[in-house]
């Protein structure tokens, strides 16, 4: 058995819908449980509507809903035949839709937005594109079956961010799914969507369906996990800075976590760790590409011939130079300065530290000042903003020499601001100019990868 996931661009429209299904068809003899997303922009259209109307524009926020409405109709309408179906499905869609509406008056006459009820109004996109494919995959004489993901995604009461309750999840699941499986049915579900132990609709936060695929995944012990997007995998760089980057065959857990945290942008690894931890190949792949083979992200993949895997980078990044001759080495100074970007709830991604200064950078500036001021408290400090991090990123980073030789030989002539080496191992990273990245990506990659 599989677990195949379908992102929002997978079901965009009813074209998208049409190679979902046929994708699904190819891979049927394996056995799939289908977890969708909502189509492409409605959790964001139903999230606008929800503050929309908590700031009283419940005009705009019905127009966006209608908006929404008449979206899901035409992918009704275009993907399938039978016209008493299609009413059947409209129907359905204009009760949601009225409930919605009511949801939206509540909210803007009481001028109160619960996350309680931010978490109803999102799970809606989910149930929509799934009642869809369901329906369309029916009238096509496919055995599928509805599974509404409340009755086995049991969370917290942690609205809008919540944590799944994974033993009783490991029950239901396999109580609900395993005689589907049995009895030749294809499954779909919801992605994102979740249910309290009493019954309350929630969410597992944005982006969440992934999640729902791996922990679905490791709870009925699938051969592996497909992740379809609308890209052909993992990459060796972001094509917009290097046209020729190539698609990675296979990468690790590790790899494919540095490479998220450092600026790439497909997939988050701690959605898929469920799957990592129970060794279940997660594999990306394109729903609009479906011959391409996609990245396999497993966590002990054989060693690879490449040192360097990607390279990756991030812009928008403020570096805080802290300089104390007196208190560097002092005992607790770190920790100190530590608890004071925790107190701001500010991450810090690199640190490097030397006899007089520690130099560390963030990218979220929402409490710079603040965290400034404190520190002078302290020690001197210099800010520098509009920098950059890029990343050299592999496996075999740790045990091949000369990378740094190569790395900083191809960077030469751009200024390097700061130098750290992953705990890890499996990263080198380096702080620049915003303006040098695509120059100095573009040189990582023709040295590592040739041109
Ligand atoms: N639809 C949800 C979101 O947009 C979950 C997902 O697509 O993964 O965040
Ligand atoms: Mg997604």
């Amino acid at each position: 058995m599989i677990v195949m996931k379908f992102g929002g661009t997978s079901v965009e429209d009813a074209r998208a819908m049409n190679n979902v299904i046929n994708i699904i068809l190819k891979a049927q003899s394996q056995h799939p449980i289908v977890v969708l997303s909502a189509i492409a922009g409605a959790t964001n259209t139903l999230l606008k509507a929800a503050s929309m109307s908590l700031e009283g524009q419940l005009d705009e926020a019905h127009a966006r809903l209608n908006q929404l409405l008449e979206r899901h109709v035409t992918i009704a309408e275009n993907l399938i035949d039978d016209r008493p179906t299609i009413q059947q499905l409209i129907l359905s869609f204009k009760r949601r839709f009225e409930e919605l509406k009511n949801i939206c008056h509540g909210i803007a006459l009481l001028g109160e937005l619960t996350p309680r009820s931010l978490d109803a109004i999102a799970s809606i996109g989910e149930r929509l594109s799934t009642l869809i494919l369901a329906e369309a995959m029916e009238q096509r004489g496919i055995p599928v079956e509805l599974v509404d993901a409340r009755t086995f995604m049991i969370t917290d009461d942690h609205f809008t961010a919540a944590h799944p309750l994974f033993d009783l999840i490991n029950a239901k699941a396999t109580e609900i799914f395993l005689p589907l499986i049995q009895a030749g049915k294809i499954p779909i579900t919801q992605g994102f969507v979740g249910v309290t132990p009493k019954g309350i609709t929630t969410t597992l936060g944005r982006g969440g369906s992934d999640y729902t695929a791996s922990i679905l995944g490791a709870a009925l012990g699938a051969k592996e996990i497909q992740i379809w997007t609308d890209v052909d995998g993992v990459l060796t760089a972001d094509p917009r800075i290097v046209p020729n980057a190539r698609k990675l065959d296979v990468i690790s857990f590790n790899e494919a976590s540095e490479l998220a945290y450092f600026g790439a942008k497909v997939l988050h690894p701690s959605t898929i760790l469920p799957a990592i931890q129970k060794n279940i190949p997660v594999i990306v792949l394109n729903s609009k590409n479906p011959e391409n083979t996609g990245t396999r992200i497993i966590s002990n993949p054989p060693p690879s011939t490449l040192a360097v895997k990607a390279i990756a980078s991030k812009k928008g990044i403020t570096v805080i130079n802290v300089i104390s001759t007196r208190m560097l080495m002092a005992y607790g100074f770190l920790e100190m300065i530590f608890s004071i970007f925790s107190k701001y709830k500010t991450p810090v991604d690199l640190v490097s530290t030397s006899e007089v200064a520690v130099s560390l950078t963030i990218d979220t500036t929402t409490h710079l000042d603040q965290i400034v001021v404190e520190l002078e408290e302290a020690a001197e400090v210099n800010v520098l903003t509009d920098k950059a991090i890029v990343s050299v990123i592999g496996e075999r980073i740790r045990s091949t020499e000369g990378i740094a030789h190569r790395v900083f030989n191809a960077l030469k002539n751009i200024n390097i601001i700061m130098i750290s080496q992953g705990a890890s191992e499996i990263n080198m990273s380096m702080v620049i100019d915003e303006t040098d990245v695509e120059e100095a990506v573009q040189r990582l990659h023709a040295e590592f990868f040739g041109q």
